[in-house]
Formats: structure tokens, C-alpha cells, sequence
């Protein structure tokens, strides 16, 4: 067997790497439309989860054309369709949180492998962070194999193609059963000359058994179907929403319709309430609840917890930190009946601070990012609603620039709960000593901030806001280290 991809593989474009990961998967199955346009479509509406690289796959069952750039879609694709037409595509927007900054890590992946029944090709894409990448990429050095990138999904990619199983399907169950952390994962798979398949590439998506990251089925039309990371980008690709992949579930997409298999291993569910507080779009709904309606209950608890702990303070206003906090904002109004007021105006074409890679480029946007409004704040006492505090630094620059637009008094409200140790699951929150409440309590980071009080959103008020009230379903480990997988791999 072999991990040789240069039997299929056309590769184009490319810029100078800079960059790391969180990442918004696609997929698309269709024999009726163009589904590089679909992808590119469902793509745009992931682009919140990763702006370093994008790539896109498609497939006609025999060859595979893959196009993949550095930066936004916009800039990784200058001539939007690869010219092989398709019936299936495969697609990634990333943001590097394991693997270094190199064009071989942009997604999608893709390996060839020979075998008994004439061999095949699979192609990956990955959102996740696996926590047992190095033991895996060890095990399979030792066998032989040469890997191209330093991603963790490339030890995904290996395993399947390497896996002896007779089908794609058992290949991908039997490799997975190995694999621990965070994926959900879009996939495109074909056997040559084998007796399953006759050349038809499938469209494959993956969840792993603890849900940790989010994976949506939707239908384009009568046997075309669509996988997305969120099911934002089902209504941009024009797909309507079927369901949730479950936590352990892999779905397979071809001529002979949807099939569903399950990983054999069963893991407690753990999915990322992080998704809710901050990095899925609000138009979202993951796992039955809409990420708007998470946010704004949120707000409200915020506002009742807020209005408990401090009886004596009647703010002027709540202003949100654009755009993450505006909704926990507008339930934090709606339950205190404190207004609602922009205090804070974006520049929309300046990135989100929290995924940019380096330290000295998060400090310098802050001002660039958001400009105070000071009609709104000026002699004003501010209840300054944002959705969770990492560092501290750009909460700190926030509290400046309110203070100097003349705010009295700076009350403010995270709609979380203090971050206190690292995620390794997907999400870049840093090494456990950068994290400021993993070092302060709270009254320090207040005294940091320079706020007239800092509340954060208690844990149990925050697993209410999402429907977990119990806490079997959702991670939120990062608020307390205590984590649903073996981290010792992995563990800052
Ligand atoms: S550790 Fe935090 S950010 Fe990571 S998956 Fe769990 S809840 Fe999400």
C-alpha cells in the first residue's frame, strides 16, 4: 500500500504561509449542478471559523482536482472552478491550532492507496484537534509512512488509506476506533475497479462520539446532499436543513442515497458550549438549538445574576462588544430593562481579533477594530457586555477606550465563565499561564481591567442558557480542566 496522491492529484495556486487552526468543513453531493460553485457558496458562509487557508476538492469518481490558497475565499481563490466538473466536492476554511504554518497543511488532504480489490483515493477535510496525534503519527512512522504536512488530520488521512478493511466505509470505521479528540469531518472516497463501488466518489461526513464539534446534513434536492459545519451554510449553498450527524455517526452520500453507520466506541457527549458563547454564527442551530436563541438567554441570566450581585447599581446603558456580545447584550436589556446602545462601531474589514495568530497582531487591531461612539457613552454609567475574556489584553484596550470616550461608570459582563485552562479540542485559547483567570481571580482581572465591577456568567447559569441544565451534554472544560478525554498528550 501506498500514500503516494500523485496518481490523482492536480494541486494549483498558493501564497507565502502564516498561520494556525479552528475550521468550518463542507461537502456537497450532486449530479445536477455545478458543486464547486456549491461549495464555494457553503465555504463563504463558514468563513468565520478559519481565514488563513481554504481549499476545495471535487471529484468525478476517477480523478480528483484540489484547489487551495492562503487567506480569505477570496484571496485563496482567484479563478473560482477548477476546470474537472464533478459530482462531488469536499471542502476547508482553516485557522491552525495544531500543525505549523506551511501550504502542505491547507485542506483538503489527499491520499491513494492500492489494495487486493484495485485501490482507491480518500480526501479529508478536518474541524477539531485530535489528542493523540503524536502517538498516532508515531505508530504509523514506524510502519513506514511519510507524511507531507504537520497537521494532525494527516495521521486521519494515513490511517484510513493504510487501513486493510475491504471497503471505504470499513476503513474509515476500523482507523477511527484509533482516533481520540475532536473531528468532525468531511470526506470523498472512491475504490477503483472494485465490485462496491465502479468509480463512484462518495461524500462521507464523520462526527466523533463525544460531538465536540458540530456537523449538519442538509438536501439540495431528490438524492443531492450537503454537509456543513453549521447549517448557516446550507441556506447560503440553497440546501435545506435535514438534521444533526449524531456524535459517533458517519453518514455516506452517493447514488444510492444517505446511509448511516456508528463507531463502534461510545464517549460521553461533550459538545463545545463554546460554539454557543462565541465562534458559531448566530443563524446557526447546532444539535436543536439556535446559537441566537442560546446567546440571547445568556444575556438574560447575565442580567438577573448581574442584578443580584450588584442591587445597587442602575446603569445607563448596555453596550455590546461588537459582534459576538450583541446578542447577550440585547437579553441582558430585555431582562433588566436597562437600554440597549452602540457604544462600540466596527470596521468591518479588520479580522476577528481572537483568530489572529500573533500576540503583537491582536494588541495592534483592537483600535483598529473598534472605535468608540461617544455621544453614547460620554457622563454615561455602561454595563459593556462581551462574550468571554482569554487574555485580557483586548478587554483591557475595550475599558481605554470607553474611558477615554467619558464613560462614568464600566460595568461589565461576560456572558461565560472565566476561562481557567486551555482547549484541546479545536480551539485556540492559548497555554493555560496566558489564560488571565487561570493566573487571577476575579477581582484582580477587575483591578487589570480597570472596570467598577466585572461579573461573569456562572457556569450553571450558562448550562441552563443552553438547554443543558443536568451538564451531560456539553463540554466546558476549558472553565474547569476537567477534561471528557485523556489530555496527557497534549496537556500546556
Ligand atoms: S475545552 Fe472549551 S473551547 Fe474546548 S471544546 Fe471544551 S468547551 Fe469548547
Amino acid at each position: 500500500m501506498t500514500c503516494d496522491n500523485k496518481e490523482f492529484l492536480t494541486l494549483r495556486g498558493g501564497r507565502t504561509p502564516r498561520w494556525r487552526e479552528e475550521c468550518g468543513v463542507f461537502g456537497v453531493w450532486s449530479e445536477s449542478r455545478p458543486v464547486v460553485d456549491v461549495c464555494y457558496l457553503g465555504l463563504f458562509a463558514l468563513q468565520h471559523r478559519g481565514q488563513e487557508s481554504a481549499g476545495i476538492a471535487v471529484s468525478d469518481g476517477m480523478h480528483i482536482d484540489l484547489e487551495k490558497g492562503m487567506g480569505l475565499m477570496t484571496e485563496a481563490f482567484k479563478t473560482r472552478a477548477p476546470s474537472l466538473k464533478g459530482y462531488c466536492a469536499i471542502g476547508h476554511v482553516r485557522y491552525s491550532t495544531f500543525g505549523g504554518a506551511s501550504f502542505a497543511n491547507i485542506q483538503p488532504i489527499f491520499a491513494s492507496f492500492a489494495s487486493s480489490s484495485g485501490g482507491g483515493f480518500v480526501c479529508l477535510a478536518h474541524n477539531g484537534s485530535l489528542v493523540n496525534a503524536k502517538k498516532l503519527r508515531a505508530r504509523l512512522e514506524a510502519g513506514g509512512c511519510v507524511f507531507q504536512s504537520t497537521s494532525d488530520s494527516e495521521s486521519m488521512l494515513n490511517l484510513i488509506a493504510l487501513n486493510s478493511a475491504p471497503t471505504i466505509e470499513g476503513k474509515i470505521l476500523s482507523s477511527l476506533e484509533t482516533v481520540e479528540g475532536a473531528y468532525s469531518l468531511t470526506l470523498m472516497a472512491g475504490a477503483r475497479g472494485s465490485a462496491d463501488s465502479t468509480h463512484e466518489a462518495r461524500l462521507i461526513g464523520v462526527r466523533d462520539p463525544h460531538g465536540f464539534r458540530p456537523l449538519c446534513l442538509g438536501r439540495l434536492g431528490e438524492r443531492e446532499y450537503v454537509l456543513a459545519s453549521e447549517s448557516c451554510a446550507l441556506d447560503a449553498a440553497g440546501a435545506e436543513f435535514v438534521r444533526d450527524v449524531q456524535p459517533g455517526e458517519m453518514v455516506v452520500i452517493g447514488r444510492k442515497g444517505v446511509r448511516s453507520f456508528f463507531l463502534q466506541k461510545k464517549e460521553r457527549l461533550a459538545s463545545c458550549v463554546f460554539e454557543y458563547i462565541y465562534f458559531a454564527r448566530p443563524d446557526s442551530t447546532i444539535d436543536g438549538l439556535n446559537v441566537w436563541q442560546a446567546r440571547y438567554r445568556m444575556g438574560r441570566q447575565l442580567a438577573k445574576e448581574f442584578q443580584e450581585g450588584y442591587p445597587g447599581v442602575v446603569p445607563d446603558a448596555v453596550v455590546p462588544v461588537p459582534d459576538t456580545g450583541i446578542t447577550a447584550a440585547i437579553g441582558f436589556s430585555a431582562e433588566s430593562g436597562v437600554p440597549y446602545a452602540e457604544g462600540l462601531i466596527k470596521n468591518r474589514y479588520v479580522g476577528r481579533t481572537f483568530i489572529l495568530p500573533e500576540q503583537n497582531a491582536r494588541k495592534s487591531t483592537v483600535g483598529m477594530k473598534l472605535n468608540p461612539l461617544r455621544e453614547n457613552l460620554k457622563g454615561r454609567k455602561v454595563v459593556l457586555i462581551d462574550d468571554s475574556i482569554v487574555r485580557g489584553t483586548t478587554s483591557a484596550r475595550l475599558i481605554d477606550l470607553l474611558r477615554g470616550a467619558g464613560a462614568a461608570e464600566i460595568h461589565m459582563c461576560v456572558s461565560s465563565p472565566p476561562i481557567t485552562h486551555p482547549c484541546y479540542y479545536g480551539i485556540d485559547t492559548s497555554i493555560r499561564k496566558e489564560l488571565i483567570a487561570a493566573v487571577s481571580t476575579v477581582e484582580e482581572i477587575r483591578k487589570t481591567l480597570g472596570t467598577d465591577s466585572l461579573h461573569y456568567l456562572t457556569l450553571r447559569g450558562l448550562l441552563e442558557s443552553v438547554n443543558d441544565a443536568g451538564g451531560g451534554k456539553m463540554c466546558t472544560s476549558c472553565f474547569h480542566g476537567d477534561y471528557p478525554t485523556d489530555v496527557t498528550e497534549v496537556a500546556l
